[in-house]
């Protein structure tokens, strides 16, 4: 047998009709064997009979269930619209924008040798000519050698050794170009590049002071396009690597 307390804890649901079958047969054999329950069954029957049906308590809580449903499916809209930012931003930068190094093919690039930069003085020195474009020398171009691309490639990167070989004073270069999938597509994208041989020597602080700088010619310079990104080799160090997996693309001296 259940006791009084526990029904008339039960009775505000028995009213309302929420229990189960079960409990509410229980609730309904208790109430026909005692009178004291019976009469409190009444007076909570008689008090919410009297409740208009729109009771404004009722429509509370429903409106609080509206709002945070309403608030969940906002949360859930913003949280789609930041997941799907962060795979378009991924894609992006994962995908669209990486620099992958271009492989070499026959006409990729070309070395064109031009002596419009560089003029000689009357003692026979080899004077600078500055970009006149340019109000910042960040370094000098010996500007005899430009290494062309005909391919629209998104960036070029190249690095020099520099060094004695048989009592031959040699330049190596080393090219590559990269492109991303973008590249095609960036409107004003060059579809050439020109690399400059740069003098390795601190010919910034002289052309800086307006010295003639005497160069010194190179008995050999030799061009290697490289299938690597230059960024991630030490081309010092790894020359004679990187020659023998280059292409060699020129070989000549300038005078
Ligand atoms: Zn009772």
């Amino acid at each position: 047998m259940i006791d009084c307390a526990t029904i008339r804890d039960l009775l505000p649901l028995y009213v309302d009709d929420v229990l189960s079958k079960e409990s509410k047969a229980l609730i309904s054999g208790h109430l026909a064997t005692c009178e004291s329950c019976k009469n409190e069954f009444a007076k909570m029957q008689s008090e919410f009979a009297k409740l208009p049906p729109n009771d404004g308590a009722k429509i509370d809580v429903l409106k609080s269930m509206k709002k945070k449903l309403f608030k969940k499916n906002v949360m859930v809209s913003l949280g789609s619209i930041a997941v799907l930012m962060v795979f378009a931003l991924c894609f992006i930068k994962w995908v669209l924008l990486p620099q992958t190094s271009i492989p070499y093919e026959n006409g990729l690039l070309r070395v064109e040798v031009s002596t419009t930069k560089v003029s000689r003085d009357a003692n026979g020195y080899l004077m600078v000519i500055t970009d006149p474009n340019s109000t910042i020398i960040d370094y000098v171009e010996r500007g005899v050698i430009d290494i062309v691309s005909s391919r629209k490639t998104a960036n070029r990167s190249s690095a020099s050794v520099y060094l004695e070989e048989n009592g031959e004073r040699v330049q190596i270069a080393f090219v590559n170009f990269t492109e991303s999938l973008l590249s095609k597509w960036e409107p004003g994208g060059e579809t050439a590049y020109a690399v400059r041989i740069v003098e390795p020597q601190n010919s910034q602080v002289l052309a800086e002071n307006g010295v003639d700088v005497e160069w010194e010619v190179f008995d050999r310079i030799e061009v290697y396009y490289i299938n690597q990104q230059i960024s991630e080799i030490n081309a010092e160090r790894d020359y004679v690597k990187l020659c023998n997996d280059g292409i060699l693309i020129w070989s000549g001296s300038l005078d």
